[in-house]
C-alpha cells in the first residue's frame, strides 16, 4: 500500500526543503521503492510561469509540458525520475479549479467554501494519478504559519486522518541556530515552530533540524520531550558544501531509518544501493583539473534563476573529470564596453553559453558574445533565445543583414526570429493564427527533434535519428534562412519531423560551436550529464589546452 510523505518547513524560509525532500526521495528509491515526489505551492499565482525570475528563480519544465517550481528541478535530479504535470500545484490552480465549477453549477447550489470545496480540491491533488508508488512525498511550499498555507495544511491533516495515521509521515524541517556567545545551538525556535504546526492539528513526526554542527544527545533528548517526538526522530541536517553530499549526510544521520521504521517498514527493507551517490562525491572531491565557463546572461544576480543550467554544468564537469567555475556574466553590462574592454571580460574564458531569456534588455550583448565566440573560435553553446541570438548574429555579420532581429523584440527589421506558423506535436499538425496573442501559445514540453546525419548534433547524440529534449519559446529561427546560412558555414542540424522547425544549428568549421531551440539543461542528472552539456564542457577543456 502506498505511504505518503509530507515535507513541511517552519522557523524561516530558504532552509532548502526543495533539496531535503528530494534527498528523502533518493534514499526511498536506493532501496528499490518506486517513488513519486510532488510539490504544492500556496501562493496565488497559477503556475510560476508569469512570476520573475530574479524573485523565484527559473520555471522548469516538464517532459509534459508544465511549467513549475524549480524544485521539481531537484527532484528530477535527485531521484532520476520524471515529473508530471499532475505533480505540481498552486493555491492559484486550485482555486481557480473550484471557481470554474462553481461557474458550471458543479456544486448544486451548495454555499462554495474553503472547506470543504478548497482542501477537497487538494486532497483530490494529492490523491491524483497514483498507481503502484510505494511512496508519494508531497513538499508544501512556504513556512508553516503563513496565511497562504492554512488550508493547505488543513488538506493534509484531513488526507492523514483518512489514509490511517500509520500510512502518513509529516517530516519537518527546522533550523537550530548555533548563537556564538553561548557556544549552543538553540532549540527554542524549532519547539515553537512544533507548537505552531500543532495549532493546524499536524503532529510533526520526524524533525529534520538544519544544523552547523551535529547535535548532542542534550539537544536531541530536549527537543524530543518538547516537540512530543520520538528522540531518535530528531536528525540533523547538517550543513554542506556540495548539494550531492545531502542524501549521504541524511543516510548517516539515520533519516531514511526512522522514515521507514515510522511506517513499520524498516525490518523488512532491502538495504540501500548508495554507490552513485559515493562515486559522483569521489569524483567531485578529486578533481585535478579546472575549466572557466562564462555564462552571458540577463538573470546572473540570481543563481537561482539559471538553476538547471547551472546544475547541467557541474554535470558535465563529473563526467569529464572537471570542475567547472562559473563566470556569470550580465549581458547589458557587455553592451557598451569598447573592443579591449569587452575582450578583457571574455578572454580568459574556455566557453562561452548564452542561456534562454525573455525580452530585450541585454540581447545586443550577448549577440556580441556570440560573435567573439564565433570569431575567435571559442567553444560555444547557445539555448534557447541563446540560439535565437547565434542566428541573429550570422545573419547580420555573415549575410550582412544589419537590421535582422527576432519579432520578439521589434516589427522593424528583418524578422529572421519569428513565430513559425505550423507546429507539429505527436504527429499532428496546427496552424497559429495570426492574430493570436502570447498567452497559452508557447511550445512547452519535449518534442521529438530529427538529427542530420554527419553532423556534431548526430555525434554528440551517438548517432541517434531523433531525440527529444524540453521546450519553451514561442518564437523560431525562420527555416527560410537556411539555405543562405549554410552558404556561409551555419547549418542547421537538427529539425521537427516536418521539417519546418529550426531545432539545432552549428558551425562545422568551428571547434565547437552549437546551439538549440530547446532547454536541454533540464534533462541533465548528476549521474548521467546531458550529452551536449558534456561535449560543451570537454570542448572548452580541449580549447584550453591549446593556448
Ligand atoms: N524569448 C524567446 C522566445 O520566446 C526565447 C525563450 C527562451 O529562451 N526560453 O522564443
Amino acid at each position: 500500500m502506498t505511504k505518503y510523505v509530507f515535507i513541511l518547513g517552519g522557523v524561516v524560509s530558504s532552509l532548502g526543503k526543495g533539496i531535503a525532500s528530494a534527498a528523502i526521495g533518493s534514499l526511498l528509491q536506493a532501496r528499490g521503492y518506486k517513488v513519486r515526489m510532488r510539490k504544492m505551492d500556496p501562493y496565488l499565482n497559477i503556475d510560476p510561469s508569469m512570476m520573475c525570475p530574479y524573485q523565484h528563480g527559473e520555471v522548469f519544465v516538464t517532459e509534459d509540458g508544465a511549467e513549475t517550481d524549480l524544485d521539481l528541478g531537484h527532484y528530477e535530479r535527485f531521484v532520476g525520475i520524471s515529473c508530471h504535470k499532475t505533480d505540481s500545484v498552486s493555491g492559484g490552480k486550485i482555486y481557480d479549479r473550484v471557481l470554474r465549477k462553481e461557474r458550471r453549477g458543479d456544486y448544486g447550489g451548495a454555499t462554495v467554501q474553503m472547506i470543504p470545496h478548497v482542501t477537497n480540491e487538494l486532497k483530490a491533488f494529492m490523491e491524483s494519478d497514483i498507481t503502484d508508488e510505494d511512496f508519494v512525498l508531497y513538499e508544501v511550499g512556504g513556512t508553516v504559519g503563513d496565511i497562504e498555507g492554512t488550508l493547505f495544511l488543513e488538506a493534509a491533516r484531513q488526507f492523514a486522518n483518512e489514509k490511517g495515521r500509520k500510512n502518513v509521515c509529516f517530516v519537518y524541517l527546522t533550523l537550530l541556530p548555533f548563537i556564538e556567545t553561548a557556544g549552543e545551538l538553540k532549540t527554542k525556535p524549532t519547539q515553537q515552530a512544533v507548537k505552531k504546526l500543532l495549532e493546524s492539528g499536524i503532529q510533526a513526526d520526524i524533525l529534520l533540524c538544519r544544523s552547523k554542527m551535529p547535535l548532542g544527545d542534550d539537544e536531541r533528548r530536549k527537543l524530543g520531550l518538547f516537540c512530543n517526538v520520538d528522540q531518535d526522530n530528531v536528525v540533523a541536517a547538517l550543513d554542506v558544501k556540495n548539494i550531492y553530499e545531502i542524501p549521504l549526510s541524511y543516510h548517516e544521520q539515520g533519516l531514511d531509518v526512522q522514515v521507514l521504521k515510522h511506517f513499520g517498514m524498516f525490518e523488512t527493507a532491502p538495504e540501500p544501493d548508495l554507490s552513485k551517490w559515493h562515486q559522483i562525491l569521489d569524483t567531485m572531491n578529486n578533481f585535478e583539473r579546472r575549466v572557466k565557463i562564462g555564462v552571458v546572461g540577463k538573470y546572473c544576480g540570481l543563481e537561482d534563476a539559471y538553476k538547471s543550467l547551472k546544475e547541467a554544468l557541474v554535470h558535465a564537469g563529473i563526467a569529464n573529470k572537471l570542475k567547472v567555475d562559473i563566470d556569470w556574466i550580465e549581458s547589458e553590462s557587455l553592451e557598451n564596453l569598447d573592443e579591449s574592454a569587452f575582450a578583457e571580460k571574455l578572454n580568459n574564458l574556455d566557453g562561452i553559453l548564452v542561456p534562454g531569456g525573455f525580452g530585450y534588455r541585454g540581447c545586443e550583448g550577448k549577440i556580441r558574445a556570440v560573435q567573439y565566440a564565433r570569431e575567435k573560435k571559442v567553444p560555444f553553446l547557445g539555448i534557447c533565445l541563446g540560439m535565437q541570438m547565434a542566428v541573429i548574429e550570422a545573419c547580420r555579420n555573415l549575410l550582412g543583414i544589419k537590421d535582422a532581429n527576432s519579432s520578439e523584440f521589434t516589427k522593424e527589421c528583418t524578422p529572421v526570429i519569428t513565430r513559425m506558423k505550423v507546429c507539429e506535436k505527436d504527429g499532428v499538425k496546427s496552424i497559429r493564427p495570426d492574430d493570436e496573442g502570447l498567452g497559452g501559445t508557447m511550445r512547452l514540453g519535449a518534442y521529438p527533434c530529427v538529427l542530420r546525419k554527419d553532423s556534431l548534433a548526430s555525434r554528440i547524440y551517438e548517432g541517434a535519428d531523433v531525440i527529444h529534449e524540453r521546450h519553451r519559446h514561442y518564437y523560431e529561427m525562420d527555416i527560410s534562412w537556411e539555405n543562405k546560412l549554410a552558404e556561409k558555414g551555419m547549418i542547421v542540424s537538427g529539425k521537427s519531423p516536418d521539417g519546418l522547425l529550426p531545432e539545432i544549428i552549428e558551425i562545422p568549421e568551428h571547434p565547437f560551436f552549437i546551439a538549440g531551440q530547446f532547454h536541454p539543461e533540464f534533462k541533465s542528472k548528476p549521474f548521467a550529464a546531458q550529452p551536449i552539456f558534456k561535449a560543451f564542457v570537454e570542448a572548452a577543456f580541449k580549447q584550453s589546452q591549446l593556448l
